[in-house]
Order: C-alpha cells, then sequence, then structure tokens
C-alpha cells in the first residue's frame, strides 16, 4: 500500500517522500478583511499521523475545512496525490471524516449508519455487509450493529463515527477534535485506540486539537498553529527539547522564562546576562544576536533543586515558595534572588528533599537545556 520510489534511486540523493496533501501558499479570509490562513505551506506524508496543534482561533479547523471541500481557498492551491482539488467537490475527494459532534444519522442503527456511504458508492449487499462488520468489529462495536445512535453512550457514537469514516477505506481521513467532548479517561483511551487504527490501516490522518497532550500521544508530526500560521512542524520529541520559538516553547509543556541580554554568542551558545549581573549560558535560536534582549527557556524536570550550601554548580540561589505533592513528583515554585518565579519538577524519589516553603535553595542545570529566544 506504501508504496515508496526508493527502487529507482541510486546516488546519493536522498529518498523522494510520498507527499499525500500539499498545501501551496494557501490563505484564507472569510469576509475579505480579516485574514484567517495566511501563505500556508505545508506536506503531508501519506501514511502519517499529523496534527494540526494550536490554540482556540488560531485556523486548525478552517485548513481542515479546506482540504475536506466544505471551504474555498482565498489563495493559493492544495494538491491531493499532487493534483490540484480546487475544482474536486467535497464528496468525490474520498476522504473519511470525524468531528467532534457525532453526526450520526439519528433513523439509522448503527449499521445502517456504517452502510450508507457504501450504498453511496453502489457497492454490492454482500460486500458492503462484510466490511461493515468488519469496520465494526476494529472499533469494539459489533454487538451495537442495530441499536439507534440514541441509546449509545458519547464514547460509543465516537466509535460509531470513527468506523463509519473508515468503512469505505478512504487513504486521508480527518479528524477534528473528535474526542473533544468526552471525560479525561474515556478521551485517553480512545487516544490509544486511534493510534492502533491508524498503525493497522496504514491511513493517512490529519487531526485537529489543542490539547498538547492529546497531539503528543498520537502524532507522528505536529504543527503548531498560531494566528493562522505555522510555528513549527516537527516531532513531538522535537518540539519539546528543540522549540524554535517563545510561543512553541510556552505551548508545548510547561515552561520557565527568564529575562536576560545577549552579550556573547559562540557556536550556537549565548552567554546571556540577568538581574544582579549573574550570566547565564544557553542555546542561541534563529535570529538571534548580541546586544537584544532575550527571553531564555527552560523545562521544570530540567532544574536540579539543593538545598542552601549543598551545590557546587550553583546557578541561583532562591527561596521556596510552595511545595505541591503530586504522587509521583513534587513541584516547587521558588523565587529566585534576581526575582523570578521558577517552577521546578522533582520525582518523588528523595521525600521532596526535605525543602519546605521558606527554604533557602540552590538552582542548577546544564547549558543544552536551556534555550534563548528573542524577546
Ligand atoms: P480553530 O479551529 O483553530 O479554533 P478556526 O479555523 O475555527 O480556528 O477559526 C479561525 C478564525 O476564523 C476564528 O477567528 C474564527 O472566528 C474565524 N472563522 C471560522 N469560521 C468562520 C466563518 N464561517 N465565517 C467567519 N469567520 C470564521
Ligand atoms: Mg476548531
Amino acid at each position: 500500500m506504501l508504496q515508496r520510489t526508493s527502487e529507482s534511486h541510486t546516488d546519493d540523493t536522498p529518498p523522494q517522500t510520498d507527499v499525500i496533501v500539499r498545501f501551496e501558499n494557501v490563505s484564507k479570509t472569510y469576509d475579505q478583511d480579516k485574514i484567517i490562513i495566511s501563505g500556508l505551506t505545508l506536506d503531508i506524508e501519506r501514511g502519517e499521523f499529523l496534527t494540526l496543534l494550536g490554540p482556540s482561533g488560531s485556523g486548525k479547523s478552517t485548513s481542515l475545512m479546506m482540504l475536506a471541500g466544505f471551504e474555498a481557498p482565498s489563495a493559493g492551491r492544495i494538491y491531493l496525490n499532487g493534483r490540484p482539488i480546487e475544482n474536486l467537490p467535497a464528496h468525490k475527494r474520498n476522504i473519511g471524516m470525524v468531528f467532534q459532534n457525532y453526526a450520526l444519522f439519528p433513523h439509522m442503527t448503527v449499521a445502517e449508519n456504517l452502510a450508507y456511504p457504501l450504498r453511496v458508492r453502489r457497492l454490492a449487499k454482500g460486500i458492503i455487509t462484510q466490511r461493515v462488520n468488519r469496520a465494526l468489529d476494529m472499533v469494539q462495536m459489533r454487538d451495537f450493529a442495530e441499536r439507534k445512535p440514541a441509546l449509545l453512550s458519547g464514547g460509543q457514537q465516537q466509535r460509531v463515527a470513527l468506523a463509519r469514516a473508515i468503512v469505505f477505506q478512504p487513504e486521508l481521513i480527518l479528524m477534528d477534535e473528535p474526542l473533544g467532548a468526552l471525560d479525561k479517561r474515556l478521551r485517553e483511551d480512545l487516544q490509544l485506540e486511534i493510534k492502533h487504527l491508524h498503525q493497522e490501516l496504514g491511513v493517512t490522518v490529519v487531526y485537529v486539537t489543542h490539547d498538547q497532550s492529546e497531539a503528543l500521544t498520537m502524532s507522528d508530526r505536529i504543527a503548531i498553529f498560531n494566528g493562522g500560521r505555522i510555528e513549527q512542524l516537527d516531532k513531538p520529541g522535537a518540539l519539546y527539547d528543540a522549540p524554535q520559538t517563545r510561543f512553541v516553547a510556552g505551548f508545548i509543556g510547561d515552561n520557565n522564562a527568564i529575562e536576560g541580554e545577549v552579550v556573547a554568542i559562540r557556536d550556537g551558545l549565548a552567554t546571556l546576562v540577568i538581574d544582579h549581573g549573574i550570566s547565564i549560558l544557553a542555546r542561541a535560536t534563529n535570529g538571534l544576536s548580541k546586544g537584544q534582549r532575550a527571553i531564555i527557556s527552560i523545562r521544570p524536570e530540567k532544574i536540579s533543586l539543593r538545598a542552601a550550601g549543598t551545590s557546587s554548580a550553583a546557578q541561583l540561589t532562591a527561596s521556596i515558595r510552595d511545595r505541591i505533592y503530586l504522587g509521583d513528583h513534587f513541584q516547587f515554585y521558588a523565587q529566585t534572588d534576581t526575582g523570578t518565579r521558577l517552577l521546578i519538577k522533582q520525582l518523588n524519589v528523595a521525600e521532596g528533599l526535605g525543602l519546605n516553603p521558606g527554604d533557602r535553595c540552590e538552582l542548577a542545570w546544564a547549558a543544552e537545556d536551556c534555550i534563548a529566544f528573542r524577546a
């Protein structure tokens, strides 16, 4: 199913990736005034699970609707399998879709709901039954085939919606916050089920969510949306460990920010001076230069916390303000002597180091765990 072009490739050029969807400089405005999407360029690889992640209103659904064919780009082009699709109506794009509000036909049984897209495609009755049963098996809903949707729970309805999206064997499935209406436990179960389904079917999935842990759980790659633009497109680990912008650093995971001024940059490492003349080393991101104000970003679990006077590598001294016990780990809020409030996470292995609110402490970290962005 996954056809790669690598056999024909003999020299040192990298193997071509197989692109199923291409957004080329796509812009969208609904009213000719406010630009919702601007210059969106994005290649989606065949077989991948790609998530569009960003705050509410950042243009994720609009992008998905343009791919589905329910909205038209105001400028630019979208290609499906190498062909521009602006003249292809939604129902001819052969794309499976799942939305937050299950959108099942209420007057049809579960089985009839699934048979519908196959009847529209004029498949033989025997084949329809076979495919409906197989799809229901994949989402563990075979026992509910004869029920009407109203008699199913939210999670069950969403399983049926999933089955209906895969039953006609589309090569591309779009999902827009499909788990948004479900409670946390069920959402986490279904995240894994959808991920397994993706692996089993080898289908390409474009998934929209505003929930970063959902995106990290499910995705091969994540496109971080902000104000109608992609800030960064990367694998989950790269977004967390090497964010390219301050927005990405703040949106994925918890993060501390310390402000300073760049006094030197060498070999990708910036030296920054913060209050009290303290210098800090950090990885420099693109566009950072000497003399600029910058934000130093460091993850809470990368800070090592010690009682005062016990650390040989202390970078900052601070006072503990709050200590929060969360079972598997402790969260400390420390106020540094330079006036910055920092969040620190420590695994629950040393009983919170015996540190309590009011205690003096020392903070240390490795330079490679700090990233400096333009302020
Ligand atoms: P997201 O899915 O990331 O929350 P949307 O794509 O739904 O973002 O919306 C992006 C922006 O476009 C928002 O400001 C929203 O109000 C606006 N918008 C969305 N749909 C329409 C529409 N049909 N008409 C006018 N404005 C719209
Ligand atoms: Mg949306």
